[in-house]
């Protein structure tokens, strides 16, 4: 079986590997690196490797998997050959991963999310104060101003945690209120459903 690495390779991209066990790139195949705390996109993802400039992570589609779930090299290929069907080991699938490195990949997962989450809605929250803000004491208030009124203090006390909370600190937020990143994720999706262009129709 000295060959699976290769079949692995030759088989599925490291794109494709990286998007599905949930590493969001950009459209030129940067994202941030699950592999430390990463709050700018430093990992690049290329054809059949990737490379992290911040920390230096780097290997192929099976040495990305194998460091994102803390599995050994052979359990990451079984995972990848059982997860897109490739069939490399009669239908044998990876051992159950370690639930403790699971639930801490999850962590990593969420804490990626949630700085790319918080960084955006705050500046969006920041534009609104400055473009929304009244003209005189008569004008109705805009919507998107009120929202940043109601929402600037608490997604500001976010972006700190996030920013220069201790480890600790960050997982007792994900575990009691880990859900509020998925509803600034959810505001920031009808956001930008909102504002993509509607095509007129000439007349
Ligand atoms: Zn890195």
């Amino acid at each position: 079986m000295e060959n699976v690495f290769d079949e692995i390779r030759s088989r599925v991209s490291m794109r494709d590997v990286a998007k599905f066990y949930g590493l969001q790139m950009n459209h030129s195949g940067m994202a941030r690196c699950p592999f430390h705390d990463d709050r700018t996109p430093s990992l690049k993802v290329y054809d059949d490797h990737f490379y992290c400039f911040g920390c230096g992570a780097t290997g192929d589609c099976t040495g990305f998997t194998a460091k994102l779930f803390g599995i050994p090299q052979i359990e990451a290929a079984k995972k990848i050959s059982y997860d897109f069907g490739l069939n490399l080991f009669n239908g044998e699938i990876a051992v159950s991963v370690n639930p403790r490195l699971k639930s801490e990949n999850d962590f990593h997962v969420w804490l990626r999310n949630a700085n790319l989450a918080v960084s955006e809605y705050l500046s969006k929250l920041n534009e609104w104060r400055k473009i929304y803000a009244p003209k005189n004491q008569w004008e109705q208030l805009h919507p998107l101003f009120v929202e940043s009124l109601k929402r600037t203090d608490y997604v500001e006390y976010l972006s700190d945690l996030l920013a220069h909370g201790s480890d600790k600190e960050k997982k007792l937020y994900y575990k009691e209120n880990g859900n509020d990143i998925k509803k600034i994720q959810e505001r920031l999706e009808k956001l930008a459903a909102e504002v993509r262009p509607v095509k007129r129709k000439a007349i």
